[in-house]
């Protein structure tokens, strides 16, 4: 059997996961047990990534010694120019502690965005431009949780986006906890009139977030008058995680906000020792028409197949707390970064190098979707995301060919110098995700990223929780990979 290097990683946004199990059967052991990535999410068929058309030509010759003998020297130059200074770093910080949140519909994500495209026109990057998105224009307006009974005790929650309003004056109601679906199906005749509270702790964030995405609906199925989720967080200081949700039309639309993990907690014990809790969540959510935002573009135009693509980017906008610097702007900067360094060392692969900063990731993935429609008769011959914060990099996760598995596998043999000379099977990324379909192969960077969910999502995703240097290593070993992938013969 002809072995395929698959799957689709991720974390994240929900949007993604949900598309791929629409178009792929999950990949089976000869066992017939299930094959899972690292992350723990399973690994499907390789609908297409993997039967796309070869763009490098003897591709069975580019191994590492064809790597060290061609690209060695530029690998060098490459990694010693992005440690020597930390101007992406201290851009990042300007863009968040300048324009705040960048969340999709708010001024504050299109003022970043205006920033940003003047920045990299003065750069003299090339083609730099705004591709218009139409987003989804939700706003939280005042809310809070408070315990009622059996003490008056204010909780630390924020609302899910997406989520419906509670009439003026909020909902009070006894709150009924549950760990997971079975528990809520088991006692559903108890939920009748109340606000269920989903108290499952952090596994994995792909089995952990089903609580925040579906949670609305299934509470509201039994009756539930809103639904409380434990933040999706593996370590907490008091600090709720928001993040997306979804509605079935079908089903009555109730109120859903996160609560921190310590305070489900304290509901949690209370019910246990047969203590009624009472509290009243109050929210003024709103959805507004969609708005108009923008994807940005910038390129280093290839200097002999420019009409072959190698797209590389992050996700400009961010959640409406906090001001989204691990979430994404370090996978903005880390690329934005790699293409700026090989235009100063004048490397100027064959093909195209397209940097794009998607919107919308958070709520939507309307960006990534706009993308891929917009330029679906153009030669993308790989795809590459940075979305899962910046630390320590470890190398990169793959979807596509095994002959092209090898072939990056043998690139990465220059990144010792940075840690990231591994690629491991099962890339990609949420905006990106809508490419598979156009059969490109995907790519994402791993990151030594065992604190991400503590401050993913949170009012604590500050510039401050990226080491400059690390942000430095990343954007070298994305520039040589990307290097290196565009201008392959
Ligand atoms: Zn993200």
């Amino acid at each position: 059997m002809r072995l395929y290097v698959v799957v689709i990683t991720l974390i994240l946004g929900n949007s993604f996961c949900s598309f791929a199990q629409q178009t792929r059967k999950p990949m089976l052991t000869p066992g017939g047990q299930p094959i899972l990535t690292p992350a723990g999410t399973p690994v499907f068929e390789p609908s297409s990534t993997a039967s796309a058309p070869l763009p490098y030509a003897n591709i069975a010759q580019l191994d590492s010694a064809f790597m060290q003998k061609t690209y060695g020297e530029a690998a060098k130059r490459i990694i010693q120019h992005a440690l020597k200074d930390s101007l992406a770093y201290t851009r990042l910080q300007y863009m968040c502690d300048t324009f705040g949140s960048r969340f999709s519909g708010s001024p504050g994500l299109e003022r970043a965005i205006d920033w940003l495209l003047q920045t990299m026109k003065a750069d003299g990057h090339e083609n730099v431009r705004g591709e218009d998105v139409k987003v989804p224009a939700w706003v939280r307006g005042e809310e809070s949780c408070v315990m009622v009974s059996p003490r008056p005790y204010t909780m630390s929650m924020l609302g899910l986006g997406g989520s419906v309003a509670t009439p003026p004056g909020g909902i009070t109601s006894e709150v009924l906890v549950v760990r997971d679906f079975a528990e809520l199906t088991r006692r559903a005749a108890e939920a009748k009139g109340k606000i269920v509270l989903f108290n499952a702790p952090f596994t994995q964030y792909r089995a952990t977030v089903r609580y925040r995405s579906e949670g609305a609906v299934r509470a509201a199925e039994v009756g539930a008058v809103a639904s409380l989720v434990r933040s999706v967080a593996s370590y907490s200081m008091r600090s709720p995680h928001t993040g997306g949700m979804r509605y079935q039309d079908s089903i009555v639309k109730i109120p859903h906000a996160a609560l921190s993990t310590e305070d489900a907690d304290i509901i949690a014990r209370m019910t246990e020792r047969g203590e009624k809790v009472k509290v009243c969540l109050t929210m003024n959510a709103q959805t507004l028409p969609d708005a108009v935002s923008r994807n940005v573009i910038a390129e280093l135009k290839g200097r002999e197949k420019p009409e072959e693509i190698v797209v590389m980017g992050g996700h400009i906008d961010s959640w409406d707390v906090g001001t989204g610097a691990l979430d994404d702007a370090g996978g903005c900067y880390a690329t934005w970064k790699a293409l700026q360094i090989l235009k100063e060392l004048g490397l100027r692969p064959r093909r195209t190098l397209r940097l794009a900063l998607w919107t919308n990731e958070e709520n939507g993935l309307r960006g990534g979707a706009e993308y891929a429609n917009r330029h679906q008769n153009e030669k993308h011959i790989l795809a590459f995301e940075s979305d899962g914060g910046i630390f320590a990099p470890e190398g990169f996760a793959f979807t596509g060919a095994p002959e092209l598995y090898k072939t990056y596998r043998a690139a990465a043999t220059l990144l010792h110098p940075v840690q990231s000379a591994n690629v491991k099977v099962g890339g990609g990324g949420a905006d990106i995700s809508p490419l598979i379909a156009q059969s490109v192969p995907q790519m994402n960077i791993e990151v030594e990223g065992s604190k991400y969910f503590w401050f993913h999502h949170t009012h604590a995703d500050t510039p401050d929780k990226i080491d400059p240097l690390d942000l430095n290593k990343c954007a070298a070993a994305i520039a040589v990979m990307m290097y290196i992938a565009a201008d392959l013969p």
